[in-house]
């Protein structure tokens, strides 16, 4: 059986708020069910052979990280990503990886960071910076589930015509404190403000994202066998309730 190759793009510099954990929850959770996958660390200077990757993270940094890694990210690996992508390959971004796969990303100094445009999206810097517990509902696969997670940036993404978010917001900002979208889903990539880490009490979106690798992995659909996550739900459930409790407004609404 082949081995799963994830790739964890600038973990020297593109990491906060826990967004290590999302690495190790995919590498655990594909262990307990056997199988094999290898982590790639790739940063500035480095070359993403798109055809080695069947899964892709892309974590959080602040805009001094954003504009050190924004021009080697251009070189090169920004369209390799989006090849992998384009071949069948997950990727998950948090915040500031979720803006440089954007169109482009203007730190607070007014710098514009150009993307590399895997989602149609732009981000501007806002005046007030968006911090806090984030519950969002999403309607992935037809499923309606929540995903929680925490957030901490000032900039503001907002979506092109038709890009799908990821979900809506019920409590926090997500993309802008404004339209109550959250993230934005292209093919098999995701991009997302929420940090935590994200995906260890969400550990739907974890195997949504393994199984879609896998399937890249071996050229046909894959489902995964499940595991017991009675504690990873109990922990969702257990801030879900923290963040309905703590006087979030859960806001309500189609979307
Ligand atoms: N620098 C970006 C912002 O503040 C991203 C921050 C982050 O990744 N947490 O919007």
């Amino acid at each position: 059986m082949s081995t799963l190759r994830l790739v964890h793009l600038y973990p020297d510099l593109m990491s906060v708020y826990g967004d290590r954990g999302n690495v190790l929850t995919l590498v655990r959770r594909a262990q307990w069910r056997g199988i094999a996958i290898e982590v790639s660390q790739l940063t500035v200077g480095d070359t993403l052979d798109p055809r080695e990757a069947d899964l892709i993270f892309f974590g959080g940094g602040q805009d001094r990280e954003q504009e050190v890694v924004s021009p080697d990210f251009l070189r090169q690996k920004g369209a390799a990503v989006c090849e992998a992508v384009a071949g069948g390959a997950a990727l998950l971004s948090v915040c500031g990886g979720y803006q440089l796969l954007g169109q482009s990303y203007t730190t607070v100094d007014g710098q514009e960071l150009p993307g590399a445009g895997l989602f149609e999206v732009r981000s501007v810097p806002g005046p007030k910076r968006h911090i806090g517990n984030v519950l969002i509902e999403t309607n992935l696969d037809g499923q309606r589930r929540t995903l929680v997670g925490f957030e901490n940036h000032s900039g503001r993404t907002y979506l092109g015509p038709g890009v799908q978010p990821l979900g809506r917001a019920l409590v926090g900002a997500g993309n802008n404190g404004e339209d109550h979208t959250e993230g934005a889903v292209y093919e098999g990539a995701i991009g997302s403000y929420l940090h935590g880490s994200l995906l260890p009490k969400n550990p739907w979106l974890a195997d949504r994202l393994l199984a879609r690798a896998l399937s890249h992995r071996r050229g046909e659909a894959v489902e995964l066998a499940p595991l017991d996550d009675r504690l990873e739900e109990d922990a969702h459930e257990a801030v879900a309730a923290r963040i309905r409790g703590a006087g979030g407004r859960v806001k309500s609404g189609a979307w």
